[in-house]
């Protein structure tokens, strides 16, 4: 199993020095893309390796074409419920690392982590993400299938993904079981020197057993994950193209690769050992990131978390990104008090009002929908919908109706004037029994979705 067949295929001086990135082959490569077609890696080493400006502004553009074609103008919405900082491992910039002698600790019993879900459920979040950290005593799988179930039979919440060690496949199948939409996991660095760095010590420091995961997670059922690495370690254009590569290779040999991909990028964090790193990622590459993930793998998710500032997070909304989180916390309890040591520095700290707000004011639909987990629409399925330009009128669709669901439960005055207006606009247009389910849910029926 370790490596299964899977070799980063790409190096830096290759994707720098040979690559063709003439005018004519750039537009060959996102006219490729606008056919909603998997790029190949020489492809992407051609976008990877190009530094002209004018060309730069267009293939950012083709990246909005792009996520256009796939998923129209909706902006999915979540927050993450960080459920532990307690880790026995030393990642050496992470802020839960075992080694942070100062770190305040801290483990939701399951009756915090409901609390915490019934908090961000009253805010009108639909969608959490779990976020744990190693600890097969206190974190491990017995106490995330609990808190699972506790938080789907006591909240409102109607989708749970979870951020969280790699497991064994007999305890993905329990993760699975217990109603997890999407696995997500972050490689961090396909770039072994650097892995074996950044990971000294605990069970994070097996990298075959962090590469496999994903096979590990499908075997077990998962039709969904969610990949990344954590830019910022090792040089990115290298990183991107091993991501690009084993999302690859997951589509050669399942029919289906990742279902989002997440730039995490370094951020500083209490008690991190890095605290300089020569392989930052600037703003520029970062937007460059983004979009060369949407023009290689056209139907992913691509999830912008609140690492980033505001306004470079506005930006990147019309650049290829299709989620983004809101509101969050990185730590335990975040919340509700406010006071555990966090993962890292948040970058945007708007509430999800504000985000909603924004969203519509940039002629987006943000969108509070998790109906294709539920609908069985996952895997290849999805990704014929999506690359058949299909996923869209789903997507449209159950944006506009979790937005008045939105709007009827928890929107301000001020934002519910601004998505009356957006509503009405899209009352007019629709030729399909809006009318009926608006007036559903003024009357109070809930989680109306196609
Ligand atoms: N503990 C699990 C793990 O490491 O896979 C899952 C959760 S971990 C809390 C989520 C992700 O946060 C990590 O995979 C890493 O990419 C990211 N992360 C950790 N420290 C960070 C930092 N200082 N800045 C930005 N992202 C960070
Ligand atoms: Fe623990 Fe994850 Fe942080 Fe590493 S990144 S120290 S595994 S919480």
């Amino acid at each position: 199993m370790v490596g299964a067949g899977f070799k980063p295929a790409l190096t830096k001086a290759l994707i720098m020095k040979h690559i063709n990135t003439d005018p004519s082959r750039i537009k060959e490569v996102l006219a490729k893309s606008l056919e909603m077609q998997v790029l190949n890696l020489t492809e992407v080493s051609a976008l990877l390796a190009l530094e002209d400006k004018d060309l730069w502004m267009e293939t950012l553009d083709t990246s909005r074409r792009v996520k256009e074609k796939v998923y129209g103008k909706r902006i999915v919405l979540f927050a993450p419920l960080y459920l532990s900082n307690e880790c026995t491992n030393d990642c050496l910039y992470c802020g839960f690392r075992t080694g942070n002698r100062d770190a305040r600790r801290k483990t939701l019993s399951v009756d915090e982590a409901v609390q915490e879900a019934k908090l961000l459920s009253g805010r009108g979040y639909k969608r959490l993400l779990l976020v744990a950290s190693e600890h097969t005593k206190l974190a491990g799988i017995d106490y995330i299938e609990k808190v699972v179930r506790a938080i789907y039979e006591n909240t409102d919440i109607r989708i749970l993904h979870a951020n969280a060690a790699p497991m064994s496949v007999e305890d993905f199948k329990r993760l699975k079981g217990s109603g997890i939409g999407v696995y997500q996991c972050f490689q961090e660095t396909y770039h072994i020197p650097t892995y074996r760095h950044m990971h000294p010590t605990g069970p994070k420091s097996d990298y075959a057993w962090r590469l496999n995961a994903m096979d590990r997670a499908i075997e077990a059922g998962f039709e969904d994950v969610g990949m990344g690495v954590l830019l910022g370690l090792y040089d990115w254009r290298w990183e991107v193209g091993a991501l690009i590569a084993h999302s690859k290779r997951l589509i050669s040999k399942y029919g289906f690769g990742p279902h989002t991909l997440s730039v995490p990028r370094l951020q500083p964090a209490q008690g991190s050992q890095i605290t300089n790193s020569r392989y930052m990622v600037s703003d520029d590459d970062f937007k460059k990131i983004v979009a060369i993930y949407r023009l290689a793998l056209p139907y992913v998710g691509v999830v912008i978390s609140t690492r980033e500032p505001a306004g470079l997070r506005d930006e990147l909304l019309s650049i290829g990104a299709s989620q983004i989180s809101a509101g969050s916390k990185t730590s335990p309890s975040g919340y509700l008090h406010d006071g555990d040591t966090e993962q890292f520095e948040i970058g945007d700290t708007r509430g999800l009002e504000e985000i909603i707000g924004r969203i519509v004011s940039l002629g987006l639909m943000p969108s509070l929908c998790t109906a294709c987990y539920r609908e069985g629409r996952s895997g290849e399925t999805f990704r014929h919908l999506a690359e058949g330009e299909t996923i869209k009128n789903f997507c449209h669709e159950n944006a506009v109706l979790s937005l008045k669901e939105y709007m009827e439960d928890c929107a301000s005055d001020e934002v519910k004037e601004q998505l009356r207006k957006l509503l009405d606009a899209e009352f007019t247009k629709s030729a399909n029994g809006l009318a009926e389910r608006f007036k559903l849910i003024e009357k109070g029926k809930r989680d109306i979705h196609i």
